[in-house]
């Protein structure tokens, strides 16, 4: 591969060795991927500030023949989102947002719309004060572009229309249940809860983010959070860290 300029989102990097960072890209062009920032650790490192955790970036790669990681030639720093973490609720709302993307994106293989969201949720994130709608936001979208958003009016088990009760929903089960159905330690959620989403999350963020927010962002984040869990199959660590504090 010829030296390939794409933008990306660093979603997090890691050591490696003494000197060098293995760096986890979401990119434009190429999709998710990892690859070695060389000297990254050094303290004159060409790097600089530019691979810190959601930095928005331009970045130069190539591969070596017969490798498999890939490297970076150099980074430009294109928008940072790291002063918005001395906040730690919004500290905690990045790291999400990060275990998410690697966890969701396939490996190299480009998504243009959710780069575009995960721009928008980070960009909503350092503008507003706000933690729970842009995660609400970029939870509904990530469930609703992988596919597999849950029908939001009928039971998942008997098929039943939730109607004004709303649903149930619990960890390890997918879809909303109705109360004959729902799974044990299911918890509920408000049928205007869930109609909240469906307007709010179709609308353009900056849209939604002209109007003030709505009630049950923090509720209905939750009830997304767990169906994204389920779907990954495996806990997800910032999710149990915000738990108390978002
Ligand atoms: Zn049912």
């Amino acid at each position: 591969m010829p030296l390939r300029e794409t933008e990306a989102i660093v979603l997090r990097t890691y050591r490696l060795g003494e000197a060098d960072k293995i760096a986890s890209l979401f990119t434009r062009q190429l999709g998710r991927l990892r690859a070695v920032a060389r000297g990254a650790l050094r303290p004159k490192s060409r790097y600089g500030g530019t691979l810190e955790p959601l930095s928005y970036v331009r970045l130069w790669i190539f591969e070596r023949e017969n490798r498999d990681l890939l490297h970076l030639n150099s980074v430009e720093l294109l928008e940072s989102f790291f002063d918005m973490q001395k906040d730690y609720r919004v500290q905690l709302a990045a790291q999400y947002l990060a275990e998410v993307g690697e966890r969701l994106l396939p490996e190299r293989e480009m998504n243009e719309r959710v780069f575009r969201l995960l721009l928008a949720v980070l960009r909503a994130l350092k503008h507003s004060n706000e933690v729970n709608r842009p995660l609400l936001y970029f939870d509904y979208w990530m469930v609703r572009l992988g596919g597999f958003l849950p029908d939001f009016d009928a039971c998942a088990d008997c098929g039943r229309a939730l109607g004004e009760e709303g649903g149930y929903y619990a960890s390890g089960y997918e879809g909303l249940f109705c109360r004959d159905s729902k799974p044990p330690g299911a918890a509920k959620i408000a049928a205007a809860t869930l109609a909240m989403v469906q307007t709010a999350c179709r609308l353009p963020l900056e849209k939604w983010f002209q109007e003030t927010p709505p009630a049950g962002t923090r509720e209905a984040r939750l009830f997304l959070e767990e169906i994204i869990e389920n779907h990954t199959e495996k806990k997800l660590i910032s999710r149990k860290m915000m738990e108390e504090e978002v």
